[in-house]
């Protein structure tokens, strides 16, 4: 939006952000992401490709945007994502336009992603992208909350562990991190974050229209 450059109440719209959640599985990421999705009407999930087949209830488009393999390496191929990877046999990739397009109308977007894809994406779009890390307060709770989630094995759990340990060694390379030791307070800082960062200089282009207009006056 370019505005009304006429006087100095010209005000613009801001460009949206992308929030990238990252935390060990079992540490509430997703609850936290849905629920500030749910308080925030310019917030929205950002949705991933992939070669998998959609599960009982999966709607396309929706839950994923499910795209045969040979159009998923074409899209690669022309760059059209942030960054992908193959996991258990499928592909998965984050596709820039939906995205961008969010963006450009001021919307900012949630990405529930591991470290990986997070240091991809900050790598990509590295003035879009602001990263929070959620740890949870023990392991011991994370593995209670595994256990509680499926009666898996314990060699599968211990897995999950081992998994989850690899998560966390990354937490450094977040620009905050949030302790979920109470939920509603990490909300709340998820909230601080993301309300703060709206006002970044960076996210207002119409900044430097209104200051030469302001400085014309
Ligand atoms: P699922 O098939 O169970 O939905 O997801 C399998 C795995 O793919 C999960 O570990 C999930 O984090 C990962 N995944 C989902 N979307 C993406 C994506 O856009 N990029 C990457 N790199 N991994 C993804």
């Amino acid at each position: 939006m370019s505005g009304d450059l006429s006087g100095p109440v010209f005000r613009g719209q801001r460009r949206g952000l992308m929030f990238v959640l990252s935390s060990p599985s079992g540490a509430g990421k997703t609850t936290l992401s849905k629920r500030l999705i749910a308080q925030n009407p310019d917030l929205v999930l950002s949705m991933s490709a992939t070669t998998r087949a959609p599960r009982p209830g999966e709607v396309d488009g929706q839950d994923y945007m499910f795209v045969e393999e040979g159009k998923f390496l074409d899209m690669a191929g022309k760059g059209e994502f942030y960054e992908w990877a193959k996991v258990f046999d499928n592909y998965y990739g984050t596709p820039k336009a939906p995205v961008e397009e969010a963006l450009s109308e001021g919307r900012d977007v949630v990405f529930d992603i591991d470290w990986q894809g997070a240091r991809a994406l900050a790598k990509s779009a590295p003035a879009d992208v602001v990263r929070v890390f959620i740890l949870p307060p023990s392991l011991k709770l994370l593995r209670d909350r595994l256990n509680k989630r499926a009666q898996d094995s314990e060699e599968i759990i211990t897995g999950r562990m081992a998994r989850a340990k690899e998560e966390i060694e990354h937490w450094h390379e977040y620009d905050y991190v949030v302790l979920n030791d109470d939920f509603s307070r990490a909300l709340e800082k998820l909230s601080e974050i993301l309300h703060a960062e709206r006002l970044k200089r960076n996210r207002h282009p119409w900044l430097s229209g209104f200051v030469e207009a302001l400085m014309n006056e």
